[in-house]
């Protein structure tokens, strides 16, 4: 017996505790830890760093957007954070840093919040602002959103709740200045009204699989206060705006030339203020929950050039994997990735287009691809993208 003040505990009962001590302590170790309490330890934290080389590795260029959105997402994971610390800043509440990215179509805005969550391992959902209707109108609801997100967390509340929603065609629901009819805007501004609550922070009742709400359905309740809302638009017109802005500010005395915009200029979204969504039609109190506004430019030619071959997943290199699995290896000479990014250029829809041209001149190859059993290398050319013409064909040398 082994005496302490009184307590008495035996030998052997001193023996069985420890081995059920030991064989715990490594089961709940070897526990599959939470996702995001990876980012609870101060240490574990990502940097901005760490998160933007990470985006870089799938989005070309948009340096700017990159760098506002790492911040703004470890800012984010502090401010979740911080309630497990104390300091001398107890009393200072952080605010929400949801984050509003605007830039023309195909130039990297889903892919950008997609990556996000990918690197910070969350689970993300995407949603159509424009599917959504004031509440009690035909259409879904705003609270659907968080039924995607429900979804893609594999209806794991918790983990729901620290999700990434990207809220994409968020321009396509701004009030319309000239809008003659005298009935309710329940798709435009009644949904950015909808909107503010959950982007803010509540506690909302989500009906399971999406869509509307009913009476006798139960609900799911989910506290959006830590999740993450990027929204997402072409903003049509917006460069227009800014363009005035910018160009009336600079008439008068002190007026400084330099300060003149094109509205073509292709990084004319960077001047973005404010003022020029509300004068877009965004209502102010949607705008002052969208603290961090960042845009993304135009697309140049050496970009999509990139985009075509650089990133990890990139379309060239799709193509190739698809060749090698047949046997033949893939080849664009220099001529015929020019060709594809200026036809691409030329559709306006940003990457996009690479994709679409690059369907169309590699449809009658791969359509044949499986009759040529005896050919080692396919070489694209200028040619064959702009003209269809036949690309060149290596056979196989013939082994000894
Ligand atoms: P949007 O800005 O309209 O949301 P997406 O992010 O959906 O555009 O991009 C459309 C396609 O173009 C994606 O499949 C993506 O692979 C490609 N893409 C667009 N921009 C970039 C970029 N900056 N870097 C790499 N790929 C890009």
């Amino acid at each position: 017996m082994v005496a302490g003040p009184d307590v008495y505990i035996c030998d052997r009962c001193i023996n069985d505790a420890s081995g059920i001590v030991s064989t715990d302590a490594p089961l709940s170790a070897a526990k599959p830890s939470n996702p995001i309490s990876r980012h609870s330890g101060k240490t574990a934290r990502l940097s901005p760093h760490e998160i933007k080389s990470a985006l870089d590795e799938y989005v070309v260029g948009q340096d700017q957007a990159k760098k506002a959105l790492s911040v703004a997402v470890y800012n984010h994971y502090k401010r979740i954070d911080s309630a497990e610390y104390y300091s001398e800043y107890e009393d200072v509440e952080l605010e929400k840093s949801n984050i509003m990215l605007i830039g023309p179509t195909g130039t990297g805005k889903t892919l950008l919040a997609r990556t996000l969550a990918r690197v910070l391992d969350v689970p993300f959902s995407i949603s159509d602002a424009t599917a959504l209707t004031e509440a009690g109108y035909v259409g879904e609801d705003v609270e659907s959103i968080l039924a995607h997100l429900l979804q893609a967390a594999d209806f794991n509340v918790e983990r729901a709740e620290r999700g990434i929603i990207y809220i994409d065609e968020v321009d396509k629901v701004a009030r319309k200045a000239d809008n003659a009819s005298i009935t309710r805007d329940v798709s435009g501004e009644g949904v950015q009204q909808a909107l503010l609550k959950i982007l803010e922070g509540t506690v909302a009742g989500v009906p399971p699989k999406g869509g509307r709400k009913h009476p006798e359905q139960s609900l799911i309740n989910i506290d959006t206060s830590n999740i993450l809302f990027i929204v997402g638009g072409a903003f049509d017109g917006l460069n227009e705006v800014i363009a005035n802005r910018i160009s009336s500010s600079s008439i008068g005395f002190s007026a400084d030339p330099v300060h003149k915009l094109d509205k073509f200029d292709p990084q004319i979204f960077r001047h973005v203020e404010p003022d020029d969504l509300l004068r877009f039609g965004l209502i102010p109190e949607l705008i002052g929950r969208l603290p961090v506004i960042s845009a993304l430019d135009n697309l140049t030619e050496e970009a999509m050039r990139s985009i075509l071959q650089e990133p990890k997943n990139a379309l060239l290199k799709q193509y190739q994997k698809l060749f090698s699995m047949d046997g033949m290896e893939l080849i664009f000479d220099d001529g015929a990735i020019e060709a594809v990014v200026s036809k691409a250029k030329a559709l306006g829809t940003g990457a996009r287009g690479l994709r679409a041209v690059l369907e169309k001149t590699m449809l009658e190859i791969m359509f044949d691809i499986h009759s040529k059993s005896n050919i080692s290398r396919c070489i694209i050319t200028r040619e064959t993208v702009e003209h269809k013409a036949e690309p060149t064909f290596e056979a196989k040398k013939a082994t000894a």
